[in-house]
């Protein structure tokens, strides 16, 4: 997965059970294959509702079905119950009435009756329009994506590999779709798609839309590799020549980096709607992404999702492929351990960026500009005092929800940005100990590449990666990683940064990516001068302080998140106003004076700051070489 970084809160298949009854090894085997039919109808998702219908093979008895609750990439217990309605199951013509488990209310018990040898279940999943507490929206009124997790049951007790199903789907008239699932039969009645196990029918998504097109990111090259596209408008849907160079380029930078694949085909679902929360979300052979409408033709949008695809795509390799013990589990109800997200999602989040580079996304000064703000402000957040990242990992599936007030303090999800540096850092290390001749790419060679092949899943000990680092080069690589990811501080692991050739500065000039991430998102980002975060005047939480930094001058005069911002200096505010005041400061010995609503109450923060604006930027070492520059050199070859 692949948070949005608004504001830092930004496969064994049919192995039969072991049966000490010779005699029933048959039957056994024979129930085993037969799949779950499945039927689902995205008619009405303009309307916000997905219609599902199933039929389990069944043997008369109690039988407990369950809802999908820990969703792989997802790190979370989050299926959202809350939201399946209109369940009712049938035998023999007749409705069979179930009882939710009074514990696990994801579980729903019944008793099939004498005879039946199938139950069909009916499920009504209602869409949220806003993320809230209990899933987030998936469909607009011209688009559609459906994770099959929200929309199936399974029996008990069995595996997700082992379960197979047998899915039909109908869309809107006039829709297009798209999925790493292949398809059997298309007709007016529906899509088929090939018997696959639940696990396979989970990891591969469906985006449909009324405006959808499809580009090739791998002409003439097996395996193939798709974008497609589905917006809100026929416009929005088209993506640049530039933009497809770049992702071809990508496609190549990852045979070069890994020598092998491990999935049929790709394809990358891009869905471009307001309606939807920006979000990635890997598969083996698909990555469901979500942004926003006019991405591909807004510049300052692009470069807020500059890493967005190179990340979801190396998630295939790292985290689907190669994943944690913890994180790989038998179903969908078995808890996950992610205590190493900090692999999972960190190497990935450090080389999407790194791939965004190589792939000509980002020049090598916007990708300094763009860690020179991720280094900032890990190195400025006090959360650490209290928090190590590794806590940041194990506390995932409570941090995803959290709220963005308060973050400074508390710490996000931080295993993502914080693990940049950790493994630039390594990345860097293994250079300069081999002279220049091995780096962090060999190990990714080492411990995702392998043979290439359907998907697959080679679980991983942290005992494993050290053991792969140690193959590259000898070093305490368990002090090394272990230091960083348990380190109360103080500051940012920022070593790498220096063994680069570079080093963090402040100047008065905005950074550029801080840039476009405000001009995308509404917010000014006064973070390195008062100290905190405000939502632009006229939208959504206007005027809202999203968040004042523990212990910056902003929150030490009395700023807190959710006041709403006034008047600057006796003038009302706007973006201008508050910079030009944090100029004007620099002159004068009187205090900045915020007027500030906080609930019905008005009063007056005054911050006594007069060092003007602030901004984090990348300035090269005296004498050092550009270590950072070559791990941004394209390693393929240019492609056409
Ligand atoms: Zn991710």
């Amino acid at each position: 997965m692949r948070m949005a970084r608004t504001l830092r809160t930004a496969i064994l298949s049919g192995a039969a059970i072991v049966c000490a009854l010779v005699g029933s090894v048959a039957l056994v085997a024979q129930q085993e294959t037969r799949p779950v039919k499945l039927e689902v109808d995205l008619r009405e998702a303009p309307r916000r509702i997905y219609h599902a219908k199933m039929v389990f093979p069944v043997k008369p008895g109690p039988l407990t079905l369950l809802y999908p609750k820990w969703i792989p990439g997802e790190h979370a217990p989050n299926g959202p119950i809350v939201d399946v309605t209109g369940v009712k199951f049938f035998a023999n013509g007749s409705e069979v009435r179930w009882r939710r488990n009074t514990v696990d209310l994801y579980a729903f018990e019944c008793e099939v009756p004498a005879g039946a040898e199938t139950l069909e279940a009916t499920l009504d999943y209602l869409l949220p329009q806003e993320a809230g507490t209990a899933g987030v929206p998936s469909a607009s009124a011209q688009l559609a994506v459906l994770p099959w997790n929200l929309v199936a049951f399974y029996p008990q007790d069995t595996k997700s590999d082992e379960v197979k199903f047998s899915a039909k789907l109908r869309i809107p008239a006039g829709w297009k779709f798209a999925t790493a699932l292949p398809v059997t039969k298309e007709s007016n009645d529906g899509i088929e798609f090939e018997t696959v196990s639940l696990t396979t029918l989970v990891d591969s998504p469906v985006l449909a839309g009324a405006y959808m097109k499809t580009y090739d990111l791998s002409p003439g090259q097996r395996p193939a590799h798709w974008l497609h596209t589905a917006a809100d408008s026929a416009a929005m849907a088209e993506a640049l020549p530039e933009q497809i160079t770049m992702w071809r380029q990508l496609v190549a930078e990852t045979g070069a980096l890994f020598g092998a694949r491990h999935y049929r085909h790709y394809d990358f679902l891009l869905a471009l709607t307001e309606h939807l929360v920006p979000n990635g979300l890997e598969h083996h052979e698909s990555s469901d992404n979500r942004v926003q409408e006019r991405t591909l033709h807004d510049a300052d949008i692009f470069e807020t999702q500059m890493d967005l695809l190179s990340h979801e795509f190396f998630h295939s390799w790292n985290g689907k492929y190669r994943r944690p013990a913890g994180l790989q589990t038998p179903n969908f109800q078995e808890p996950m351990r992610s205590d190493m997200l900090w692999v999972y999602e960190g190497l990935t989040q450090y080389y999407g960026v790194i791939l965004a580079a190589r792939s000509g996304g980002w020049k090598p000064e916007g990708l300094r500009e763009y860690l020179a703000s991720t280094a900032a402000y890990l190195n400025d957040r006090p959360g650490r005092t209290w928090r190590n990242l590794e806590d940041t990992a194990t506390s995932a599936q409570i941090l995803y929800g959290g709220r963005s007030e308060g973050n400074s303090w508390r710490r996000s999800v931080d295993y993502y940005d914080e693990s940049t540096l950790i493994w630039l850092d390594a990345d860097t290390l293994i250079r300069e100990k081999t002279g220049g001749k091995k780096s962090l790419d060999d190990f990714c060679r080492a411990f995702h590449g392998g043979q290439s092949g359907d998907p697959k899943v080679v679980p991983y000990t942290v005992d494993d990666v050290l053991t792969a680092l140690n193959g590259i080069t000898p070093y305490d690589w368990r002090k090394f990683l272990l230091e960083r990811v348990r380190s109360h501080g103080p500051g940012a692991p920022l070593d790498g940064v220096a063994r680069s050739g570079w080093k963090l500065k402040f100047n008065d000039t905005i950074n550029e990516h801080q840039k476009s991430v405000e001009a995308a998102e509404h917010i000014v980002d006064t973070e390195y001068s008062l100290g905190f975060f405000v939502h632009y005047p006229g939208g959504d939480n206007a005027d809202e302080i999203a968040e004042a930094v523990k212990g910056s001058p902003a929150e030490k005069a009395g700023l807190t998140a959710g006041m709403k911002l006034v008047a600057v200096n006796g003038r009302k505010w706007s973006p201008d106003v508050l910079r030009e005041a944090i100029r004007e400061a620099k002159r004068s010995s009187n205090p900045i004076e915020l007027l500030v609503e906080n609930d019905e109450f008005y009063q007056t923060v005054k911050i006594d700051w007069h060092e003007g604006e602030r901004y984090p930027h990348l300035e090269k070492l005296a004498g050092a070489a550009d270590v950072l520059g070559e791990i941004l050199k394209a390693k393929a070859p240019a492609v056409k």
